[in-house]
């Protein structure tokens, strides 16, 4: 079921009554989600992903835009005849009911043609309990289950109903870090294996980017970029994007076109056609770096960590926005000790940026 957001928009009044302009949520959100896939959402805390989550879902009325699911206008539909399974950050299970109630409880609830037999219901929910993993514990009670156990039993419970969309907010938050990792492979192959369309919101880039077909970076209500993660990691738009994925994060410096060249301080780093003298932001991925004695950036060595396959050089620069430049190496690699390290760049992992609008500025960087 492919599900097509078009020009969603959503401004919640504000509390204080004297201003009169609302709280924009959401603004403008226009994405065509493919049948099948797995979407992250992704963005830092209060850019609106669960406001369109909740868009989605039927849950928040949006203040413009239309939301279809395949041809369907489901914009005024209730939640209910959406047809959406939605797991939330806090799964609250029914802690006096075993599993087995827990799952099969949504659909005791269905009404008119809807309506199963028990032994049909019963069918379903041991389904949905094998596709989690669960079979074997449905006697169990929530409180004999592991934190990911019962974030299982949530999404078997989303499932159950066979929805046309699965919605999942920030459903691993509750979970320790081992937890999360297994939680949201086994998230992943339970969607491949159902292949419903899921929207799944989270803050986490590095979770969005590992289970994701495609992610939707927002800010302040409005998407920045959507596309592959490997894509939207290698080719961002602005320095948001770039920011934002990653970790070590890309290094950040204040730095300048001047004659042609891209200047980090007295260095000169490359060369580029055609473009005015001004200010820029210059960011390097952590693996754009390979330390080189004729390299032509030079970085004060602080320290370096050994992370068993690579080494994480840590130097400083005077032009860095960030407190320190990490770089990612491979351990073969000798480094010096103390003093002056000196990099060579990757060009395809150094992305220049306006200074004002913080826009990419797409030009070919040469070799000097
Ligand atoms: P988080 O990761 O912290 O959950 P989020 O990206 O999901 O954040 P939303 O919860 O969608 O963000 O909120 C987006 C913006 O809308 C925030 O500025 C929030 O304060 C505001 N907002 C959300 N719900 C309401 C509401 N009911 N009334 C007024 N403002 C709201």
């Amino acid at each position: 079921m492919k599900v097509v957001l078009q020009n969603l928009t959503k401004i919640f009044p504000n509390r204080n009554k004297k201003i009169k302009t609302g709280v924009t949520a959401v603004s403008n959100f226009t994405y065509e989600i493919p049948d099948g896939k797995l979407i992250g959402l992704l963005g830092p805390s209060g850019c609106g992903k669960s406001t369109t989550l909740y868009m989605i879902s039927g849950l928040e009325k949006p203040t413009d835009g239309k939301i279809f699911f395949g041809e369907d206008d489901v914009t005024e539909l209730s939640p209910e005849n959406r047809g959406v399974g939605l797991v939330f950050q806090n799964y609250a299970l029914y802690p006096h009911m075993t599993v087995k109630q827990n799952i099969l409880f949504p659909l005791q609830n269905l009404k008119g043609a809807e309506k199963l037999s028990k032994n049909e219901m019963l069918k379903r929910t041991v389904e949905a309990a094998k596709l989690v993993q669960l079979d074997e514990l449905l006697d169990r009670k929530p409180s004999e289950l592991s934190g990911g156990q019962q974030q299982r039993v949530a999404i078997a419970r989303a499932l159950v109903k066979m929805p046309r969309v699965l919605l999942l907010d920030e459903p691993l938050s509750n979970l320790d870090a081992r937890l999360r990792l297994q939680t949201r492979e086994e998230i992943r192959r339970i969607q491949r294996e159902t292949g419903i369309t899921t929207i799944f919101v989270t803050h986490d880039q590095e979770e969005a980017m590992s289970i994701s077909d495609e992610i939707v970076v927002m800010k302040t209500g409005t998407v920045q970029q959507t596309g592959a993660p490997q894509t939207v990691y290698d080719d961002p738009v602005n320095l948001f994007v770039a920011k934002f994925l990653g970790t070590p994060p890309i290094n950040v410096f204040a730095g300048r076109i001047s004659g042609g060249n891209v200047m980090i301080g007295d260095d000169a780093i490359f060369a580029v056609d055609g473009e005015e003298d001004r200010e820029i932001w210059v960011g390097i991925r952590p693996e754009g770096f390979i330390p080189d004695i004729n390299g032509k950036l030079g970085c004060e060595l602080q320290s370096i960590e050994v992370m068993g396959r690579d080494i994480s050089v840590v130097s400083k620069n005077e032009a860095s926005v960030n407190p320190v430049i990490r770089s990612i190496i491979g351990s073969d690699v000798t480094v010096p000790n103390s003093g002056t390290v000196r990099f060579r760049l990757k060009p395809y992992k150094v992305f220049l940026f306006e200074k004002n609008t913080e826009n990419r500025i797409r030009t070919e960087l040469k070799p000097l």
